[in-house]
């Protein structure tokens, strides 16, 4: 690794200021960022970040849930040397194609299992996981064409679930905020509410019923529609960006039952959840779903390159290939064969390391214990994880789960004092969020969480004062 000295104050503040001044950063406040200033990240081995101070923080993000396999791997490194010496682009639109495209699309539809006796057969690739979505809302759009069934043409999606941000991705997306910049959603996309236990519950009621009651808004919005006008309904197994809300166990069951006896397409969109994240290779397998297309992105580089794609079951692929003529839809990167041969040995580590059963029988199951001690902290209400995915609540009051005030904004405090207590997580409202990288250790998630509990400290106390103020 080549690990840079750190940066004098003078040298720091330079290249801030060229940030502010040319930098455009995603889902940022400029003003305020070029206010403070951002904090500048110069390199990472393992599961370690460092900035430009000098300062070692363990990624408790994977950077955006992506790099999963952690810093540092050479074998990423070669691979895309390689592949750049040899043929570092070439497209797939005009009857060619590139071996590592070829290579890792009969890979992908190996490593995922076939579900309701279908097998995912064919790879349609992207370089991100809002591209992937665009192209879902293409595809299904495309078979329900095909199908001779035009007139479907809604998508169902969730309130509060993260799809991405191009126009098509960003109103499937069910974030008030980003449809409040555009006029978004785009007709023919509408929303359900979320499987969302600790927001949503009635008095006493079980998360069991809970997740059948929430699995059921679907059924309600189908019917409201008009079941012929349904052309699918996509869903993140479990919501990443959201504030990772995992749904009750009853939800994805019923969810499967109402997709399947209205005959509409099921999109998973596995953009964090897949590659290992929940302790399989695919969420689906986690939660027993039988989807027809799979979102993925992240993870299937560990975040090295950029590249997405969806998954498509032979129930679809036949449709396009046999009765479809061309469908006009695709990117110049579209199989980029760079990209494409980093993902392959990225596959390679996942597979020789075990991570994902490693995950699923060992290091997630201790993760969950870890995590679940910290509600004895008094600042937190609710902690719980899946696989390698978690997320702690926290609340004014532990007994009735009763909020912090919002404009004290609790969890940004929380996330600046996990910064500086040496561990990177996510504030989304008062919930703090973590997906480590998969690699992680025993050792490590016990230096993440010693880390976590400084920080839940430090902002304990800060809002103590407040709250005596
Ligand atoms: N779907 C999900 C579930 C995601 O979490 C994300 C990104 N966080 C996306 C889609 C969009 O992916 P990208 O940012 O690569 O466009």
């Amino acid at each position: 690794m080549n690990a840079p000295l750190p940066l004098t104050d003078t040298q720091l503040r330079e290249v801030q200021a060229l940030d502010a001044a040319h930098f455009l950063h995603p889902f940022t406040d400029h003003q305020a960022l070029a206010r403070r200033g951002a904090r500048l990240i110069t390199h990472a081995h393992g599961v370690h970040i460092w900035d430009a101070r000098g300062q070692r923080i363990i990624d408790a993000m994977s950077g955006l849930w992506c790099v999963n396999v952690g810093y540092g791997r050479q074998a990423l490194a070669d691979a895309a040397y390689r592949q750049m010496m040899t043929l570092p682009y070439y497209n797939a639109f005009f009857q060619t194609t590139t071996e590592p495209a070829v290579r890792l699309a009969a890979r992908l539809c190996e490593l995922a299992p076939p579900v309701g006796g279908r097998a995912f057969t064919h790879v349609f690739f992207t370089s991100s996981g809002s591209e992937a979505n665009d192209t879902n809302v293409r595809l299904v759009r495309r078979y329900w064409d095909l199908m001779g069934q035009p007139q479907r043409k809604i998508i169902i999606s969730r309130r509060n679930a993260y799809h991405g941000s191009t126009v098509a991705a960003a109103s499937l997306s069910g974030m008030a905020a980003m449809h409040a910049q555009g006029d978004l959603p785009i007709p023919g996309i509408v929303h359900i509410e979320q499987p969302h236990y600790w927001a949503l519950r009635h008095e006493g009621e079980t998360p069991a019923d809970f997740g059948r009651r929430a699995a059921r808004w679907l059924e309600d919005k189908i019917l409201e529609l008009g079941p012929e006008r349904v052309a699918a309904f996509i869903g993140e197994p479990v919501q990443g960006a959201g504030g990772v809300i995992i749904p009750p166990e009853t939800y994805w069951p019923e969810i499967q039952r109402i997709v399947e006896r209205y005959g509409i397409l099921f999109i998973s969109d596995e953009v964090i959840c897949a590659f290992g994240r929940l302790g399989h290779w695919f969420a689906y397998e986690r939660f027993g779903t039988q989807p027809d297309l799979v979102t993925f992105a992240k993870g299937v580089t560990s975040g090295y390159v950029p590249l997405g794609g969806v998954l498509v079951n032979e129930r679809i692929a036949r449709v396009l290939i046999e009765r479809g003529g061309e469908f006009n839809h695709g990117y110049t990167y579209s199989g980029h064969p760079v990209a494409c041969a980093v993902a392959l040995a990225n596959l390679d580590i996942l597979e020789a390391e075990a991570l994902p059963q490693r995950v699923r029988d060992d290091t997630g199951p201790y993760l969950a214990r870890r995590f679940a001690e910290l509600t004895d902290h008094p600042l937190v209400g609710v902690a719980e994880s899946c696989g390698f995915v978690a997320g702690l609540m926290l609340v004014r009051d532990k007994a009735t789960l009763q909020p912090w005030p919002e404009a004290w904004e609790v969890g940004m405090i929380c996330r600046a004092h996990c910064f500086d207590s040496g561990v990177v997580m996510r504030a989304v409202g008062d919930r703090m969020i973590i997906a480590p990288p998969l690699v992680m250790t025993r050792a490590d998630i016990d230096a993440m969480i010693a880390c976590i509990r400084t920080a839940l400290d430090k902002t304990w106390a800060e809002v103590q004062q407040k709250a005596a103020a």
